[in-house]
């Protein structure tokens, strides 16, 4: 999206009209943010202009502490200072910094925060992403591991080992719907639904038959592939496609193999995770696109709370979809 378009989006926070709401106007709202849109519906009680102002304000807030697009940003700002020890930071860093290391430990490294020199290595913090030489491909590799980010959480604060860079693109959007909701909740909202460029999800309340979620073909974005219905919780969905480049030797996607330190090259085309929290379904989403549909099956096993649905290429132009854990009956909408 160019400045312009951007700054045009950010000025507007455009009033749909098509709902049965009585206060229509305070019901749906969108917002360009964290780099994609941000669209947020509130069929319930406690719905207004300033409650979506408020939960959108928020998101704008954290974009602030977590972009690594931005070089003022405050995690831009901890990664320059990588190597000089326990670094003061907000309480938001801290907090899903500590999730995102945690959850490195329990994926075995699957999900790693600390992968910012490898995403930055192949240029997928900019517009124009390509594929590295070896050497610098190597020595970026060698600063990714869960045991080079340390956190404490009172006071909050963080270290990162020598040129190691974090980067929560793989967990921020979640974290950053989950603290939306909160913020609706403050305004007295009952119901919502907060959808963030239709890779994080996120529900306030409950509605008839459950929420419903359209989950897109992987391999043609237009077309729904897959719904269900679910009673609360989040939805997350991580593939390789939306964010790629084809380079030498084929194309390349933004979610990376921490324990290689290259972009993730399997038949798996999308990953979508249902759990309570948006922070946790959105780190999940990438862990298991990291381990694939067998090894991310067996992990959701472990996890009572969590479902997933794995879409893989299959033979021809076929899919293979399977699902792991506590997942609602998956209708699929196209071939
Ligand atoms: P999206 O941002 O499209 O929702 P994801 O949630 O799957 O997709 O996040 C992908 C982003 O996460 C990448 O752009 C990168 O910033 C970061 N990332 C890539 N690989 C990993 C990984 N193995 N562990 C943690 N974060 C990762
Ligand atoms: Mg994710």
């Amino acid at each position: 999206m160019t400045h312009a378009a951007r700054a045009l989006a950010l000025a507007s926070v455009v009033i749909g009209v098509a709902s049965a709401h009585p206060n229509a106007q305070a019901a749906r709202a969108v917002r360009y943010l964290m780099g994609t849109w941000c669209e947020l519906t509130m069929p319930g009680e406690g719905a207004s202009p300033g409650a979506a102002e408020a939960a959108f304000q928020e998101i704008a807030r954290l974009e602030q502490i977590l972009s690594n697009w931005n070089d003022a940003s405050e995690i831009s700002r901890l990664n320059a200072s990588a190597g000089r020890g326990q670094q003061d930071t907000s309480r938001d860093l801290a907090v899903v910094t500590d999730t995102a290391a945690k959850l490195c430990t329990t994926t075995h490294g699957a999900f790693d925060p600390t992968i910012g020199s490898v995403v930055h290595a192949w240029g997928f913090d900019t517009d124009t992403p390509s594929k590295p030489e070896a050497r610098p491909a190597r020595l970026a590799a060698a600063h990714v591991r869960c045991d080079r980010v340390r956190v404490k959480l009172t006071p909050p604060s963080i270290a990162l080992a020598t040129d190691t860079r974090l980067d929560l693109g793989g967990i921020g959007k979640g974290y950053a719907v989950d603290r939306a909701l909160d913020v609706l909740r403050a305004y007295g909202v009952t119901r919502a639904r907060l959808d963030f460029g239709s890779s994080s999800l996120g529900f306030i309340g409950e509605v008839d038959g459950g929420w419903p979620v359209v989950i897109a073909d992987p391999r043609d974005l237009d077309t729904p592939l897959l719904s269900f219905r679910i009673a609360q919780g989040a939805v997350s969905s991580s593939g390789q496609r939306e964010r790629s480049f084809v380079g030498p030797g084929g194309r390349y996607g933004h979610i990376f193999d921490p324990r290689t330190g290259t972009p993730v090259a399997s038949s798996l085309l999308l990953v979508t995770v249902i759990a309570p929290t948006a922070t946790i379904a959105d780190g999940l989403s990438t862990a298991l696109f990291v381990m694939g549909a067998a090894d991310g099956a067996r992990y959701v096993a472990s996890r009572p709370e969590v479902g997933a649905i794995f879409v893989e290429a299959g033979a021809g132009h076929d899919l293979r979809i399977t699902t792991a854990g506590s997942v609602p009956r998956v209708e699929r909408s196209s071939r």
